[in-house]
């Protein structure tokens, strides 16, 4: 064989690839145990109004701690714990988590804190979605007002019947729903003003830089502007410096959610950050 192919085979098929495909197998296998071995638990970030400076609440994030594999971010085992269907389990579990949450919130004299949950596309397409989500709160005597569920732009694409009639049902008994990630999917802007949505999350991507880069400072405040218009809240996410705040503080009337305010943190830690924001 001649070196250039040999070349070629070895992109086609190399050792990283090979660690890649053997540490998804690996993770794929330790998910399947992880909720009943209790390997996972939540870590909570602030959302503050910027321009109030005041506490709206928390984005539940989950933590996975595997005796095998260690710290595994969501980064890496969310996409397939969606592909094995495992992500149902693991979410309903959130869903319970984040309700003991709030209850622990309205214990401890911080009753109106509310709680943002991520939700995979694999969760909101099942047809039982919805009743579980009520049945869940229900259990937990959780207000549905408290509760903002975080879905994606990209399932906007695929399954839009079923996603609008979902949406529709949870917030018609008053739970919020946000687009997660906002300006990093493919929807068009038309879809804002046809979905049953009542937040968009600005990604962090937009925010990344928008002291140094003008024309992404206009995109933003574009997008700020437009969601005025359309009476959408706003979250705007991974802000990380001074100057991003107080940018976001003068131009907007929006939650604010990054590192500047505060890194996701364990339920004890946050409800002490909560009191020290809202005072
Ligand atoms: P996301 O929902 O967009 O969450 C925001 C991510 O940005 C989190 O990463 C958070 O820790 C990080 N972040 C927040 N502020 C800052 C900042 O100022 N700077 C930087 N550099 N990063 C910041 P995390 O916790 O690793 O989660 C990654 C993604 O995993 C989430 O993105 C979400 O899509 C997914 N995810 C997390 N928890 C869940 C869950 O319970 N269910 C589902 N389905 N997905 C989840
Ligand atoms: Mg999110
Ligand atoms: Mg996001
Ligand atoms: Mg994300």
């Amino acid at each position: 064989r001649s070196k250039a192919t040999q070349k070629g085979t070895l992109t086609v098929f190399n050792d990283n690839m090979l660690q890649n495909l053997t540490k998804r197998k690996e993770i794929t296998e330790m998910l399947r145990g992880a909720v009943d071995n209790n390997e996972f638990y939540l870590h909570f970030q602030p959302q503050v109004y910027v321009q109030e400076n005041m506490a709206w609440g928390v984005e539940a994030l989950i933590r996975w701690n595997n005796p095998k594999l260690g710290f595994v971010s969501p980064g890496d085992f969310i996409e397939i714990a969606e592909e094995g269907q495992e992500i149902i389990k693991i979410g309903q579990w959130v869903l319970e988590e984040s309700c003991k949450f709030i209850k622990t919130c309205q214990n401890e004299e911080s009753k109106g804190v509310k709680i943002s949950v991520n939700i995979s596309p694999v969760q909101l397409i099942q047809e039982n979605f919805v009743d579980l989500v009520f049945e869940t709160l229900d259990r937990y005597d959780v207000d549905y007002s408290f509760l903002e569920i975080e879905v994606t732009e990209s399932i906007m694409v695929e399954s839009y019947e079923v996603i609008y009639s979902t949406l529709s049902k949870l917030r018609d008994k008053g739970i919020k729903v946000a687009i997660d990630d906002f300006g990093t999917g493919y929807s068009s802007l038309s879809y804002l003003t046809k979905l049953p949505i009542d937040t968009i999350k600005i990604d962090k991507s937009f925010v990344d830089d928008i002291e140094r880069d003008s024309r992404k400072k206009h995109l933003v405040t574009t997008v700020i502007e437009m969601a005025k218009i359309m009476n959408l809240e706003l979250v705007i996410e991974g802000v990380e410096t001074k100057k991003q705040y107080e940018y976001f503080a003068s131009i907007a009337s929006a939650r604010v959610q990054g590192y500047y305010i505060a890194k996701p943190m364990p339920k004890k830690q946050v409800l002490s950050k909560l009191k020290e924001l809202t005072n």
